[in-house]
Order: structure tokens, then sequence, then C-alpha cells
């Protein structure tokens, strides 16, 4: 019998929000800006100019490590990845191969499942190629104001099992990066890209890219995608292809992009216009003493103090404003007889707004919690044959009375509650 085993492993690439570019003084703003304007001879790959190395995207890489629990290397230093294409001014791109500012790490799930890290490491951004029609011709323009922004990549190893726990391991770790402050983690500004490599089987004889995706929810509908893609290739007794391929949401499926029969040799070497990097134990003190307080803290707080499943509190971290608001009107609910934990679903399930203040909202939505007894008792006196089948145990039929109170109420009564005083009423 064929073992299939999903095996998933996710690449993401975070821009990081420093003032400056990695390498040098350039402003690292590039979205929404006029093209090449903020370029200079070392950003532009021109010869003789030398790289000079952001201390804030360093500090603020080994800061990202030490929140995911990797252990920052001692010893780290930058090389040359080479590849040829037209937003790559230099040939090659500065980033790490052997020695990357850090290496391992762990990020747990709601369900207690760990999703270890590989490495954490630091490269620059490439330019941007935009495509146009230009005097009726199709042209490619390069712009470089992204050319050298500091850039980390995030690799996990393949312990990921589907898109939903690719969705959850992606929504944790974007809300690590905001609590640090180092990304905007925007996809639509290209802040933040992902990757998935996606695998079945035991013997792994292949791996397949999937790149260019843009929200959460395509990495999970493409991972599954992708899923059932190869489990039928694999169960018809072929071997997957090793390809890249690309996600296309209105068909919610992926599609080749290339193929790719060997690893690609980027003919790596060590970066010889910058001096390897080294950190003593006190260097990694100060900046592990800098860590803000993590959302796996604040999450576990709230189940702690106010009881709440683990996933609703995580949800609520994970957005600054929910728990703000959360905290600030956990009491005026508690008030109200809203428990926390209905408080924090309102929140979630956006049923009250954030701009609002919460006693007011919390009021019109448990008033609409009561029922009018007389609606009650009018819908059972109009429904004689109905309430019959009920009461002969036909008790389905509640359904029909419910939905004459919903519409005696136009819609405002809670049918959860009606459908029990119905019942109630009936005496069944
Ligand atoms: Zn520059």
């Amino acid at each position: 019998m064929l073992k299939l085993t999903p095996t998933i492993g996710m690449e993401v690439h975070v821009e990081l929000a420093t003032a400056s570019k990695m390498f040098c003084g350039c402003p690292a703003e590039h979205f929404a800006v006029k093209p090449n304007t903020h370029t200079c001879p070392v950003c532009l790959g021109l010869p003789g100019a030398l790289p000079v190395p952001n201390k804030k995207a360093v500090d603020w890489t080994m800061m990202i490590g030490l929140a995911l629990g990797s252990t920052v290397n001692k010893t780290s230093k930058f090389d040359r990845k080479h590849y040829f294409y037209p937003d790559l001014p230099k040939g090659f791109q500065i980033s790490q191969y052997d020695e990357p500012l850090c290496r391992g790490g762990q990020l747990a799930l709601d369900s207690g499942k760990i999703i270890n890290l590989t490495r954490v490491h630091l490269e620059e951004d490439t330019g941007k190629l935009i495509h146009q029609t230009v005097g009726g011709k199709r042209v490619s323009l390069v712009d470089f104001n992204r050319s050298g922004v500091p850039l980390v990549e995030i690799v996990t190893e393949p312990d990921i099992a589907s898109g939903a726990e690719a969705k959850e391991f992606l929504k944790k770790l974007t809300a690590i990066l905001r609590t640090l402050k180092v990304s905007d983690c925007d996809m639509e500004k290209g802040s933040m890209r992902l990757e998935a490599n996606v695998s079945m089987g035991e013997s792994l004889a292949y791996k397949v890219e999937v790149k260019n995706l843009n929200s959460f929810r395509f990495v999970e509908q493409a991972i599954d995608y992708e899923l059932s893609r190869q489990e039928k290739l694999l169960k018809a007794g072929k071997t997957p292809r090793q390809e890249t391929r690309g996600y296309d949401p209105k068909t919610r499926s992926t599609f080749v992009q290339r193929y790719k029969e060997t690893a690609e040799d980027y003919r790596y070497f060590p970066e010889p216009d910058i001096p390897p990097m080294v950190f003593s134990d006190k260097d990694i003190a100060a900046i592990r003493a800098k860590l803000p307080r993590l959302p796996e803290a604040k999450a576990k707080d709230l189940v702690d103090r106010f009881n709440l499943p683990p996933k609703l509190a995580s949800l609520l971290v994970a957005k600054a404003s929910r728990l703000t608001y959360f905290k600030n009107s956990v009491k005026t609910a508690q008030t109200l007889k809203v428990s926390p934990e209905k408080l924090a679903n309102l929140i979630i399930n956006h049923k009250i707004s954030l701009d609002k203040p919460a006693a007011e909202q919390l009021k019109t939505l448990t008033q609409k919690q009561t029922v009018d007894l007389g609606i009650i008792d009018q819908v059972i006196k109009d429904n004689p044959d109905v309430v019959a089948k009920i009461k002969a145990g036909k008790s389905s039929a509640v359904a029909f009375l419910v939905g004459q109170v919903m519409r005696l109420t136009r819609g405002q009564a809670d049918a959860v509650a009606a459908r029990k005083l119905l019942l109630k009423r009936l005496q069944v």
C-alpha cells in the first residue's frame, strides 16, 4: 500500500522596514516612488562601488531569529549568489549561504504541533521589472529603487502537513514580525512574499515549488490543490515532475511555470568586500533584551486570565487594535453579562465595530437575544397544524415556527433562543 504523507516547507521573504537600504545609504522605501530615484553606484552595481552592511538590518534579523527561538551564529558572513536576470545589476545577489545569521528555531501551532525552522538569513532585494507598452511596442523597464532593500528569508523544515497548517503558521509568523516592528508584512506592496515546497510520499524523489502566492488564503488553496494533484499522479504510479508552479486564484489551481531537472548552481562564494561578522554573547544578549512581549506570551495570558480557547486568544493577539479593544471592553461586557469568550467572538467575527464604544453595541446585541414571549405565543396560536405535528414527535417542524418568529420580528430575534422558547412553551 502506497503511503502518502504530505510534506510541506515554506520559504518566506520579508522586506525590513529600515530607513536605508542594505548596503548603501539610499532610502529603502520603494513603493509608489518615482522609478530609479532611490539609487546610487552601490545599488546600481556600478564598478568599484563598495557595500557597507546596514547594522540595523543585521540586528533586526537576529531579533527575528531570537523571537523564533533560533540560535544566533557567533560568526556569520555574506556570500555572492550568481545568476543572470535584468533586475540584478551586479550579476549576483549578496545573500548568505553556509553561515546564516540564525539557525534552527520553531513556532507552535494552536494544536501544539511544532513547525521547526531551518534558518533565518539576510540578503538584498532585487530591482523590479515593469512590463509596459510604449509607442505600440511591448517593453520591459527596470526600476532599481527596490534593488538592495534588506530582505530576510525565513525557511521552515518540511513539517507542515496541510494548507490550513501553512496558513496558521504564516499568520503566527506575521503577528511576531509585526510585534517586532521590523516589517509591515504587506503582501500587496510585496514586502512579504511566500513560497511553498510541496511533495508527498515516503521517498520524496521530487519537490514542487509553488511561487508568487500573495495571500494566506491562496497559500492554503494552492497547497491543498497541489496535494490532491500529486496524490492522483502517485496513485496512478507516476512521479510528479520537479518543477516550479504558479497559482491561479480564478481556477483555484496551480500551473507549470518551469521545469527544474537539476538543482540550480548559483556558484556561491564569500563576498570579498564585506568582512565576516563576529558576535559575542554580550552582543546577542543585548539584542535579546530588546525583544518586546511576543504574541505567544500575550495569547497565553488571555487564556489564563479570561479562560479563552487558545485559537481565539491568538486571533485576538494577531491584531493590536482587536486586543486593545478586547482589554478595554471586557469589564463593560461582563456587567452586561457578556462573557469574555463571547466578546472575543464578537470582535473576531466583526459583529462589533472597533471604532465605536462597546457598551452601546453590546446592549443592542444582547437585546436581540431576548425574544418577546407574546410573539412566541402568537406563532403557536396561528399554526395549530404545525404544533400538532411537533407534539406528535416531528420536532424538526419547529424550524417553521422559528421562521415565523423571525418574520414577525423582521429578523431581530435570536433564532437559537426562539427555538428554545418554542420547545419550552410546547413542552416537548
Ligand atoms: Zn544605493
